[in-house]
C-alpha cells in the first residue's frame, strides 16, 4: 500500500481520492454515477476525458469530453499529458484521462470519478495504488442487450459489437477491488454508496 505521505512526498494535506467505475456499455454507469452525484454529499467531481471522437447531439466541448484532434491528441500523448490514453474500440477513437486534472483535483481534496474503460482503470490501478476500482455488471449478457435496445442510442450492429466488447471486459475485470451487479437500480446505487462510505 502506498499511503499519501508517500505519494505526495510528505505533504501533510488531505488528498482526494480516485474513484473508477467501468463496465460495459449499457450496464447503468451514467444512470448510476448520476444518481450519485444528485443524491450524495460526497466531494465528487468528474474528470473529463479527451476524445478524437466527433461530439455526439448535445455533447459539449470541456463538458462531456475535451475534443481534440487525432494529431492534437497524439502531441499531447507525446509530451506525457496523459496519465492513461488508449483505443477502447479497435480501429476506434482515442480516449485518455488528462493528468494534470486529476492532480489539480485530488490536490484540492475532491473525490474525482473517472468513467473509463478496463484497459485505462489497469493503467490508474497502476500509478494510484489506492484507487477505488469498481466494475459494474449486468445480471446477464441478454439483459444487457435488452437495456442497450431500450436506451435506443445504437443500431443493431453497434449493439452486436458493444455485446461482444462486453464479453471481453468482463473476461478482464478480475483486477477491479469492487463488483457490484446491477440488477435492482436502487440495490446498486446503495452497494456504491457504501463502498464510497467504508
Ligand atoms: P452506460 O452508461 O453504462 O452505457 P446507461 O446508464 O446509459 O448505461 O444505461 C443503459 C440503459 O439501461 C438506460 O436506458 C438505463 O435507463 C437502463 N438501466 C440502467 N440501470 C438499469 C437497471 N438496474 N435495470 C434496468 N434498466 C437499467
Ligand atoms: P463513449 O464514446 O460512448 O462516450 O465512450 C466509450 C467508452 O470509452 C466508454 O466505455 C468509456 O468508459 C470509455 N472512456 C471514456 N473516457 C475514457 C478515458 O479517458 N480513458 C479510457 N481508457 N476510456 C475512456
Amino acid at each position: 500500500m502506498t499511503n499519501e505521505s508517500e505519494r505526495t512526498g510528505g505533504e501533510s494535506t488531505r488528498r482526494g481520492r480516485i474513484l473508477v467505475f467501468s463496465g460495459p456499455s449499457g450496464v447503468g454507469k451514467g444512470t448510476l454515477l448520476k444518481r450519485l452525484f444528485a443524491e450524495t454529499d460526497f466531494p465528487l467531481v468528474s474528470s473529463v476525458s479527451a476524445t478524437t471522437r466527433a461530439p455526439r447531439p448535445g455533447e459539449v466541448d470541456g463538458v462531456d469530453y475535451r475534443f481534440f484532434s487525432r494529431d492534437e491528441f497524439l502531441r499531447r500523448r507525446e509530451t506525457g499529458e496523459f496519465l492513461e490514453s488508449f483505443e477502447v474500440y479497435a480501429g476506434g477513437a482515442l480516449y485518455g484521462t488528462l493528468r494534470e486534472d486529476v492532480e489539480t483535483a485530488l490536490e484540492r481534496g475532491d473525490w474525482v470519478v473517472l468513467e473509463i474503460d478496463v484497459k485505462g482503470a489497469a493503467s490508474v490501478a497502476a500509478i494510484y495504488p489506492d484507487a477505488e476500482t469498481v466494475f459494474i455488471e449486468p445480471p446477464s449478457i441478454e439483459s444487457l442487450r435488452e437495456r442497450l435496445k431500450g436506451r435506443g442510442s445504437e443500431d443493431d450492429a453497434e449493439i452486436e459489437k458493444r455485446v461482444a466488447q462486453a464479453e471481453s471486459e468482463l473476461a478482464a475485470s478480475g483486477f477491479y477491488r469492487r463488483r457490484v451487479v446491477n440488477d435492482d437500480l436502487d440495490a446498486a446505487f446503495e452497494k456504491i454508496v457504501a463502498i464510497l462510505s467504508e
